[in-house]
């Protein structure tokens, strides 16, 4: 069975985002990026399924820039045996993102797709969802636990407001990774070297025939509001009055 990771080149998560100084996006120029966290987890499970001899071949895809060739690098250095880029220098919102992935999907025919459950510069949480829709295929989000049985099922663990619970889904399915489902190993130097010779294959939107044109219009990326000081009070009967009559200063 093949595994299919879609994997997403963010701003790392060790640094704090900023909006750019005319409000319309983002500061990415010149700072850190990483594959995000969620698609490393899904991708080490992928790895694990392969190491289990539950999985054939480990493909890593992105869709992005150019530069998303380091983090499917990344993925190739880690285990991935194949990695494949979408590219495209238009600005990818999830729908856009799930419809190339159906597309890469229909041509390599996965048994699994693994994704993290979200992505850390929009915290969508749609993608996986909206490609198991247009697929058809039964989906599991959440994952903190995967078991694939003998069956053709996947026993998932998902990580609900009320506690866990675990479905039976039937393969093919797309699985969204949460934070617990393991710890993702580092890529070791020889790995790293033996990475460049892995084939990264690249392909476009025109290629897929996928339109990809963004949906939504982003209008204005701010900061939080600042926090105001706390202070401290006498009493308690101190303390309800300014409850009661200036709550804004407390
Ligand atoms: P999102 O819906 O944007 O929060 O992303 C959920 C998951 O979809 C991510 O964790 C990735 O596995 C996948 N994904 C989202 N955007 C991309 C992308 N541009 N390239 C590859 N995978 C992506």
């Amino acid at each position: 069975m093949k595994v299919l990771v879609p994997v997403k080149r963010v701003l790392d998560y060790n640094i704090k985002a900023r909006p750019k100084a005319d409000g319309s996006s983002v500061e990415l120029s010149g700072l850190k990026m990483s594959m995000n966290p969620f698609d490393e987890i899904a991708l080490e499970a992928a790895i694990r399924l392969k190491e289990a001899g539950q999985a054939a071949e480990v493909l890593a895809v992105s869709c992005g820039t150019q530069a998303s060739q380091e983090t499917l690098r990344t993925a190739l250095a880690l285990g991935a045996d194949r990695a494949l880029l979408v590219e495209s220098t238009i600005d990818l919102q999830p729908l856009a993102v799930a419809k190339l992935l159906h597309a890469v999907a229909l041509r390599e025919s996965p048994g699994l797709v693994l994704c993290g459950k979200q992505a850390i510069d929009d915290d969508a949480n749609q993608t996986g969802q909206m490609l198991a829709a247009l697929l058809g295929w039964a989906q599991a989000t959440f994952a903190s636990r995967l078991e694939l049985k003998d069956s053709g099922e996947a026993w998932v663990t998902r990580e609900i407001d009320g506690g866990l619970e675990t479905l039976a889904v039937r393969l093919p399915a797309v699985i969204t990774a949460d934070l617990r489902l393991n710890e993702p190993r580092f890529a070791t130097l020889p790995n790293i070297m033996k990475a460049k010779k892995k084939p990264l294959e690249t392909l476009t939107p025109e290629m897929l025939q996928v339109e990809v044109q963004p949906r939504l219009t982003l209008l204005r990326v701010s900061e939080p509001p600042e926090r105001a000081g706390g202070i401290k009070v006498a009493d308690v009967a101190e303390l309800v009055d300014r409850l009661k009559h200036q709550s804004k200063v407390l």
